[in-house]
């Protein structure tokens, strides 16, 4: 008889301690289908001791001096570093994301993240005017909120994360933070790491369980008043109606349905690898990925073809596989779902060029029960189909054609969402007028994820409420007061 599996066992980390929880949720590895640890199911009792530590540690947390606090960030920055391997096979087991991915974006994001928050911190000022006529002096100061509470998703889980981890505790904050009950796992290993970095206890909480326990426990309560929450549509819609009666401040970084717009001029050398690499990039599972391309009608069926050839190219894996470029999608439930939406353009004529029920996959006997599928490319569809309107964060993206530019820039805008967009064209004049019409809170032109921490990121419409970045989370994770000083 085998020996049983010995399951990773996850505890909450409450005021600097590791505790066990009463009930726990099933976690499984996306590349066998497989059950390989325990997530803590945690709920109000959890939430509540997370409040009341995050509550002590508030006064000398946010009492410290700018340059302190940043100190702290820049040591577990150093510790994440020293740890990048280690958390980076955990993220790609966790969330099926191939091992390249985990080690040369994941990891070295979240390491990026402390480090930039750390500095950005010291570089803040305030206003100041004055009122001679009345021998007044007006300015403003910038205070912590209090206690954040940080809600992620699964897609990027540490990288994300930290992204709001970060910022928050830089500003004098003191966190909570619920990781996705999908992939819970890096965030369990950074608390390890938190007492040597010299974070006190309390200052960073960390809850795992699902949205409808631990995620509406810490939102309904009126002891946290500010939510950053990064995922879906529906969920933001729930937060919102949940935060309403106690006024909370909310950043909401939501789904896209982002549009790359190819003209007729554009370098296609360059345009074809990056358009595979923004529609399939992490399985299409992030929030950025290109999900609708449009394609000037001259270059049209030269692009098309270009495209496939190149989206055949793209290898899946299992994650540890260094040539994979796409691993596994993150849960079966997620798998059906976006296999459901080529089924369904399928069923109103469009046409699967390749991939899903197109192209079979090779893979190793452990993995036949993984959550894999192959890149898809759909042609043929309206633009009213759900499968050009609804978010599908999978890899698969429609390829459409235009004839002009006052065309298109209303059809990429005629979702309800405007996350990001890319404008591939030689022409600088049309990249800048394209640009500045599209409803998008990004537009990346010749180019994909290039991220400026330092500029705001985030969506408008549907995509979300608020930006994030150097300023724009700073003023996000503190309140503004004007004081008025007559002499
Ligand atoms: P999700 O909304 O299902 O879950 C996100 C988080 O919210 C999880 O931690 C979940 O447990 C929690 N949650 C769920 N229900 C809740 C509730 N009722 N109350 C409180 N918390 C609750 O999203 P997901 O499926 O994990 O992530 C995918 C979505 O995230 C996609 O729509 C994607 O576009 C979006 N996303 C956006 C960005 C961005 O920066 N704009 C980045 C990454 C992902």
């Amino acid at each position: 008889m085998a020996a049983p599996v010995k399951l990773l066992m996850l505890e909450n980390f409450i005021d600097g301690k590791f505790l066990p929880c009463n009930s726990y949720i099933d976690s499984y590895d996306p590349s066998t289908g497989e059950v390989y640890c325990k997530v803590p199911n945690s709920g109000k009792e959890e939430i509540e001791a997370a409040v009341q530590a995050a509550s002590r540690a508030f006064p000398g947390w946010s009492s410290r001096a700018p340059e302190e606090r940043a100190q702290v960030l820049r040591r577990l920055a150093d510790s994440l570093e020293q740890s990048l391997e280690e958390l980076a096979q955990a993220e790609s087991k966790d969330q099926g994301k191939t091992l390249t991915m985990a080690r040369t974006v994941d990891i070295p994001r979240a390491v990026q993240n402390f480090r930039f928050f750390a500095s950005s911190v010291l570089h803040h000022t305030t206003e100041c005017t004055q009122m001679d006529q009345l021998g007044c002096l007006h300015y403003t100061v910038r205070t912590p909120v209090g206690i954040a509470g940080l809600i992620s998703p699964w897609n990027l889980p540490l990288y994300l994360l930290t992204w709001k981890i970060a910022p928050a505790i830089a500003a004098g904050n003191t966190v909570i933070a619920k990781p996705s009950e999908l992939t819970s796992v890096t965030a369990w290993m950074l608390c390890k790491l938190l007492d040597k970095a010299g974070v006190p206890p309390g200052v960073i909480n960390i809850v795992f369980g699902t949205g409808p326990r631990a995620g509406e426990a810490l939102v309904s309560h009126p002891e946290v008043p500010l939510i950053s929450f990064t995922g879906s549509q529906p969920t933001a819609e729930r937060i919102t109606q949940l935060s309403a009666p106690h006024c909370k401040k909310l950043s909401l970084e939501l789904g896209g349905k982002n549009p790359a717009i190819i003209f007729e001029d554009a370098n296609l050398e360059e345009c074809i690898p990056t358009t595979v690499r923004s529609s399939f990039a992490n399985q299409g599972e992030i929030c950025l990925c290109t999900s609708r391309i449009f394609v000037q009608k001259s270059i049209y069926s030269e692009f098309l073809k270009r495209f496939v050839e190149a989206t055949r190219k793209w290898k899946v894996g299992v994650p540890s596989d260094p040539s994979a470029c796409m691993g596994a999608l993150i849960s079966k439930a997620h798998l059906e779902k976006v296999r459901s939406y080529i089924k369904r353009a399928h069923a109103e004529g469009a046409r699967i060029l390749c991939g899903e029920g197109v192209d079979k996959l090779t893979l190793p006997p452990r993995n036949q029960e993984g959550y894999f599928m192959p890149p898809t490319v759909i042609t043929d569809i309206k633009d009213e189909s759900c499968c050009m309107k609804e978010e599908i964060f999978g890899p698969v993206t429609c390829v459409v054609s235009f004839e002009n530019e006052e065309e298109v820039i209303r059809r990429a805008n005629s979702v309800k969402y405007g996350l990001a967009a890319t404008v591939w064209s030689r022409d600088v004049g049309r990249v800048h007028r394209v640009a500045k019409k599209l409803q998008s809170g990004l537009v990346w032109t010749n180019c994909w994820l290039i991220r400026e921490l330092n500029l705001p990121f985030g969506g408008m419409k549907s995509s979300g409420i608020g930006r994030e970045g150097a300023k724009d989370s700073h003023d996000f994770f503190t309140e503004i007061k004007t004081i008025t000083v007559k002499h």
